[in-house]
């Protein structure tokens, strides 16, 4: 080491950088002026990483700090990014996911290795069967003593433990890689079907030291991220022959729609044509739920009846009975999707349109003049009177202020606020409470329902609704069930530390579907459903400084709601139902099996 160069420690990104320190070296006349020698200042890999991400445009890094990864973290806020740390993996994952969902840009969330990259690997997992474009970035042990099983620190194989589970992995073993690995992870996050990515960076890497120069010297700025892809004038053709051949066409809307942002060129589509629209949950307002060619009241009517089905970024998985059950045998689908795979995947598809949402609808549309629609007025005339019929039916439901409060009245209330706050993003996830929000409250703008979606997971709430404020810097109001709520609940602090616009709202009937489960052995120990139907959640967040509420009837759920959302503040309303509201499985009681004793004797 030369004697004029001295170790500088940072106590911001803790790591030693070297410093050329001959300027403070006594020169006089007498001594021959020697050639400076050069000491770049030296970055380490932890460096790159931040700078590879806000060079390809990531303004927020969501995660939970520690070994190796948390000088990471520092250096990113030191980037001027924002760094949005959690109480726990799963939740900063789950917030970069809807990040992702509601940008269209990747999210991203660090972890630590081992358990924490695991408990991140859900949200992960989780991203990728939602098409959420995420990148999870974790931090790894040394790989030798891993690949030998010698047993190191926190030593996992953790890229291949992510990758069945993920849209793609990739392993970082030098400094030097990290930028090209980013923009790899990049374009597989946002490219052709979204989903969930992981990168692995190996402790090594993240420590390397490079010289500043020849780490400045690594990035490029890469161009077009996210192509359009053209679907063939022959689909489209085919599509819209078909389409207009239908006497009871019907457009169901899913959450890809919602997430390629085109609710302009699906409005004029549906108004032009004057087709009927069914919402999947999260397309709830990609259309208004008001809209005179809503269909999303006529769901068996659409399932049963409709000639001609046209899919727009949603998939005939389970929550279309993947195309059989109740559907017409007789029935013809149309698909614009990305994912070519995803085609015939449950039923026959007569007419793939295979190409990026807004390239296929607006080649759609340049071409719809062409195309007389034969459908049948009586067709739409038929849906709009069932719809009204039922619509009134479920006002009424929803008017009777009962006390105890059941989910419905409680959603009476919460309907009338919500409704009047259309720009708040509504985060839902329960059994009961997902099904029964889901049906009464109405949507009028696109992205602002988001759910426990495809895989119907609980414990997606905390994180979901901090990664939606966070993303859009608008209000945020989370209906949860008390179950539901406990999976993430401790990040309801991270609400209240980043100070962010949120309600949080717990649905408290005692237990998972309903508080009055009873055990089947003689036992003094709860039922397998039973939670705590007198837990006062609103002391919770008076532990963090939120602004709380304790409800018991309609009217004061209603006052609370309205000054908690006029509040901009973290806030949690603790909403007191009857123990006996609320009913096993939701909707879908096929999916859980019944036991096979009578589980009330
Ligand atoms: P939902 O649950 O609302 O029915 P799904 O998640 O099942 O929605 O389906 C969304 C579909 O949208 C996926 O098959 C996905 O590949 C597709 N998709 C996502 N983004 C785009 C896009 N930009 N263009 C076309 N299809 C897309
Ligand atoms: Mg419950």
């Amino acid at each position: 080491m030369n004697n004029h160069t001295k170790h500088i420690y940072n106590p911001v990104f803790r790591y030693f950088f070297m410093q050329d320190n001959t300027k403070n070296i006594n020169t006089t006349a007498a001594t021959p002026q020697k050639a400076q020698p050069h000491f770049p200042e030296q970055v380490t890999g932890m460096y790159i990483l931040a700078k590879a991400l806000k060079n390809i445009g990531i303004d927020t890094i969501y995660g939970l700090v520690g070994i190796p990864i948390t000088e990471a973290a520092y250096i990113a806020q030191g980037q001027g990014m924002r760094f949005i740390s959690f109480r726990h993996e799963q939740q900063a994952g789950m917030a970069a996911a809807t990040h992702g969902y509601l940008t269209g840009k990747p999210g991203v969330f660090m972890t630590v290795s081992s358990l924490g990259f695991m408990n991140g690997l859900t949200a992960t997992a989780n991203a990728t069967v939602n098409c959420y474009p995420v990148i999870q970035i974790s931090g790894s042990s040394v790989r030798e003593p891993i690949d030998l099983e010698q047993g190191t620190y926190e030593g996992l194989d953790q890229l291949n433990v992510a990758k069945p589970v993920v849209k793609a992995a990739y392993r970082v073993n030098r400094a030097e890689d990290i930028p090209t690995a980013v923009t790899r992870a990049y374009r597989a996050a946002i490219s052709g079907r979204p989903g969930g990515v992981y990168l692995d960076i190996t402790t090594p890497a993240l420590g390397q030291i490079l010289d500043h120069d020849v780490a400045d010297a690594l990035f490029s700025q890469p161009v077009d991220l996210q192509p359009a892809m053209i679907p063939s004038a022959e689909s489209v053709d085919r599509a819209l022959q078909l389409l207009a051949s239908a006497k009871k066409p019907a457009i169901v809307i899913g959450k890809g729609a919602a997430q390629a942002r085109v609710e302009d060129l699906l409005k004029e589509l549906v108004e032009k044509t004057g087709i009927p629209f069914y919402p999947m949950s999260m397309a709830k307002g990609v259309l208004p739920d008001n809209h005179p060619l809503s269909a999303i009241s006529a769901r068996s009517t659409i399932m049963e009846e409709a000639d001609v089905v046209m899919l727009v970024g949603a998939r005939l998985n389970w929550l279309l009975s993947r195309g059989h059950g109740k559907w017409n045998k007789a029935g013809k689908f149309i698909q614009l999707e990305i994912n070519p795979e995803e085609i015939d995947s449950n039923r026959h598809i007569d007419a793939p349109v295979v190409g990026d949402m807004k390239s296929s609808l607006e080649a759609m549309l340049a071409k719809l003049g062409n195309y007389k629609m034969a459908m049948d007025p009586a067709w739409v005339t038929g849906i709009q009177s069932e719809s009204k019929i039922k619509n009134a039916k479920f006002l009424e439901r929803l008017s009777v202020p009962t006390v105890p409060m059941t989910h419905w009245s409680a959603l009476g209330a919460a309907k009338k606020v919500l409704e009047a706050n259309p720009d708040v993003i509504l985060v839902n996830e329960g059994a009961n409470t997902l099904d029964d929000t889901r049906d009464s409250i109405d949507m009028f703008l696109p992205r602002h329902r988001i759910d426990c979606a495809t895989w119907a997971i609980m414990g997606m709430g905390m994180g979901s609704a901090i990664g939606a404020a966070v993303a859009t810097g608008k209000s945020v109001v989370a209906i949860e069930g008390d179950s539901a709520f406990g999976f993430s609940g401790m990040d309801f602090s991270t609400i209240c530390r980043f100070n962010l616009p949120v309600t949080v709202c717990i649905f408290n009937n005692g237990g998972i579907y309903n508080g009055i489960g009873v055990p089947l052995d003689k036992t003094d120990d709860p039922a397998p459903t039973t939670l705590d139907i007198h837990a006062r959640y609103d002391k919770l967040g008076e532990a963090f400084g939120a602004q709380t509420y304790y409800v018991t009837t309609p009217d004061e759920y209603e006052k609370a709601l309205t000054e908690a959302i006029a509040s901009k503040k973290p806030c949690l309303i603790d909403v007191q139902l009857a123990a006996d509201a609320g009913k096993e499985s939701g909707h879908i009681g096929y999916l859980n099996p019944a036991p096979l004793i009578d589980i009330t004797v």
